[in-house]
């Protein structure tokens, strides 16, 4: 809600963590030169988000403004008016990623949302060169690109292509984004997570028919081999080590989560299967407009991605209780 009279705006703030409030704020009136000014139309909250509300997030100073996952309008100029997709990965353009064309991993990376104050608000100021137009899509569609874009990057580093086995670990949202793009790839997709409920979902909202629970034998029959490449989305170091006995000679284990600890794997065993191990960090233009691209094409059901929409008012009494019930939700999105 902005509230043009008085020039403030309702953002939506972790306070501390476990406290996320909604806080007034300027509405901001100018852009810096190279920026733009973006009147935010829907947010979707993510993981991030809640880790951030539940304090484990590694970088994070509080008070924060929340919201990385974010489409809008653009505030002013010629193509005011114009959905866009806010690409939240801010770089420094002269880092030697940023020199070889990798601005999702630059060295001095701040993501909206997380390393400084994000879009949970009525508007926001966005480099023009991070917003991309969303044409052909709604705006809640649009605010999902970001989060596919993670599990698009992911299948994009991976090179797995058609007839490839593949196993994704961790069913909840950044694991379901990647099993979709496996699939458009032509993979054999299967997943496995701990949750019954999640593995469900997949199936029942999803199509995903390829199941299995976390900690049972899944080597044996036609899977003995292995999978050609093994997509971590756990956020668990226990989970990851897990994976890399399921996969195959000449495959590959992809790091889509993060995790803080430390992680292990035999050499012997990693050597004799030639493997590689590859991290996912983010993610490229491209892979937004591959996205876009598969959101226009009816390939990506986001009718089932979006569990709920909210207001952004209502936030506050719902945030503890969505932050600690993840296990049917795919995401919530808040309008401003
Ligand atoms: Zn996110
Ligand atoms: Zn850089």
């Amino acid at each position: 809600m902005k509230d043009l009279a008085s020039g403030l705006m309702d953002c939506g703030l972790c306070a501390a963590p476990g406290r996320f409030e909604l806080a007034a704020r300027p509405l901001p009136e100018t852009a810096p030169p190279g920026w733009r000014l973006v009147d935010i139309a829907a947010i979707g909250i993510c993981g991030t988000d809640y880790h951030i509300f539940e304090g484990k997030h590694p970088f994070l100073d509080y008070p924060r403004v929340i919201g990385h996952e974010l489409s809008g309008h653009l505030a002013d100029g010629p193509d005011a008016g114009t959905l866009v997709v806010v690409n939240p990965y801010l770089s420094c353009g002269s880092c030697r990623a940023c020199r070889k064309g990798k601005p999702n991993c630059c060295a001095a990376i701040e993501v909206l949302g997380v390393h400084r104050d994000g879009g949970m608000c009525a508007r926001i100021a966005v480099p023009e060169g991070n917003l991309y137009p969303a044409g052909g899509l709604t705006a809640v569609q649009a605010a999902m690109v970001e989060f596919l874009a993670i599990g698009a990057h992911a299948v994009a580093r991976s090179g797995i292509g058609e007839g490839d086995r593949v196993l994704v670990t961790g069913a909840g949202p950044i694991g379901l984004g990647t099993a979709l793009f496996a699939r458009i790839a032509g993979a054999e997709v299967h997943l496995m997570d701990l949750s019954e409920q999640r593995l469900a979902t997949a199936e029942r909202l999803f199509g995903f028919g390829r199941l299995h629970r976390a900690g049972t034998d899944i080597l044996k029959g036609e899977l003995a081999e292995g999978f050609d490449t093994v997509f971590d989305a756990t956020g668990s170091a226990k989970a990851i080590e897990a994976g890399f006995p399921l996969v195959a000679h000449g495959g590959s284990t992809v790091l889509v989560s993060v995790v803080k600890d430390d992680i292990a794997f035999s050499d012997a065993e990693f050597h004799k299967r030639e493997s590689r191990i590859i991290g996912s960090r983010n993610a490229l233009r491209a892979d937004f407009d591959r996205v876009m691209a598969a959101i226009r094409g009816g390939q990506i059901p986001t009718e089932a991605i979006a569990s709920e929409i909210l207001p952004l008012a209502d936030l506050p009494s719902r945030f503890a209780a969505l932050a600690a019930d993840r296990g049917e939700i795919v995401k919530v999105l808040v309008t401003p």
